[in-house]
């Protein structure tokens, strides 16, 4: 009976999983089977509602832990090992990529010492975005208001990450002569950006918040709000790719066209982002056959890698961006996507940062105000 338990009777199993939480006799009971036992999992029915994820059925931690039990879950097997260990290593591995190219960059003898602020702002995004969710992960059993709530912040270091992520590429690979407002003022840009970003957690804190009974609708909602922000940021390639030529000077020119590298790298960022996305929104395979991916290969462990992968693919774009400035032949390009200070940079990036972090709290507010 268990395994037919899918997100769909939600309300049914809601009813038991209140059931119980609340009801003494209930825990009694749990208590002899050993329910203290650090080293158990947990069925969806035997944890309250607001632990459970669509479609998976077993491998839950104990609920209400404390911040000691949660951090010893980590080199515990449950449902949630990959999706900690995948985001901790790419932390890391992120950390070390972009420790070695800014130094590279902030060396006396570098020639592109103004690349210094985009590519440090893409740093926070990305370190902010993986450093997030894995410590959503490991803590989002202490409470089911703090499984809320680290959520939430979750959505911010998405939104933070999307944000940085279109400012590092419209400061590398913009194209020019677009004669596109966008891509003549970066002011309108990061407003659009900063923007999005905002749009974006606060849509996906709505649903957390606000839809907890139709958590696929609202995965999908999610994906939509991340991907109108993933659009932004891809915006400069897309133009410089599509309708652009890398030496053409009367018309717009771009990095891209000619370098066959670089446009691999973009489809395969592409690929990951929609592909990570799609498979999340969709909740397969686990909806398919509930129960059999709860420790792997479920959709959230998809998207995660496919989430690692296609960054890992933009920072090479990156990295062929600043290759590319070197040869003679795109003199004009290099010559003209200079002077990026702090202020187009760093200032509208902890602007961006504070914002979506207020607007976490915030929801995070309500959700104890509702409590109390
Ligand atoms: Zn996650």
């Amino acid at each position: 009976m268990r395994s037919k338990s899918t997100g769909n009777d939600e309300g049914k199993a809601s009813h038991i999983g209140n059931n119980n939480v609340r009801n003494s006799k209930d825990q009694h009971i749990n208590r002899n089977n050993n329910y203290d036992k650090p080293n158990r999992l947990f069925n969806r029915d035997e944890v309250s509602p607001g632990f459970r994820e669509p479609y998976i059925i077993r491998g839950y931690r104990k609920p209400n832990v404390s911040f000691k039990e949660s951090l010893q879950g980590i080199f515990r097997l449950n449902n949630e090992t990959f999706n900690i260990w995948s985001h901790v290593l790419a932390t890391l591995y992120f950390i070390v990529r972009y420790s070695i190219l800014l130094l590279e960059l902030r060396k006396p003898e570098s020639s592109q010492k103004d690349f210094f602020y985009p590519m440090l702002s893409s740093a926070i995004g990305t370190c902010t975005v993986f450093g997030m969710s894995s410590i959503a992960h490991i803590f989002n059993s202490k409470s089911e208001h703090m499984h809320s709530v680290f959520y939430f912040l979750d959505y911010a270091g998405i939104s933070i990450y999307t944000y940085t992520s279109g400012q590092v590429m419209y400061f590398y690979n913009r194209p020019i002569n677009t004669g596109w407002q966008v891509f003549e003022s970066a002011s309108l840009y990061t407003a659009i950006g900063a923007s999005l970003s905002f749009l974006s957690t606060f849509l996906s804190c709505l649903v957390k918040y606000a839809f907890k009974r139709h958590k696929v609708y609202g995965a999908m909602a999610r994906v939509v709000a991340v991907f109108a922000g993933w659009f932004n940021t891809v915006l400069s390639l897309v133009v410089g790719v599509t309708i652009c030529t890398c030496h053409a000077v009367t018309t717009c020119q771009s990095f891209l066209p000619c370098n066959d590298t670089m446009v691999s790298h973009f489809k395969r960022h592409c690929f990951y982002s929609i592909a990570g996305g799609m498979i999340y929104g969709s909740r397969l395979p686990e909806r398919l056959l509930p129960g059999k991916f709860d420790m792997i290969g479920n959709s959230h462990h998809f998207l995660h890698i496919f989430g690692a992968l296609s960054t890992e693919y933009a920072f090479k774009i990156l990295e062929n961006a600043l290759e590319s400035r070197r040869h003679p032949e795109n003199e004009l390009l290099s010559k003209t996507l200079i002077d990026i200070t702090v202020f187009d940079t760093i200032l509208p990036t902890l602007i961006v940062f504070i914002g979506n972090f207020a607007i976490s709290c915030w929801f995070a507010r309500q959700v104890y105000k509702k409590v109390n």
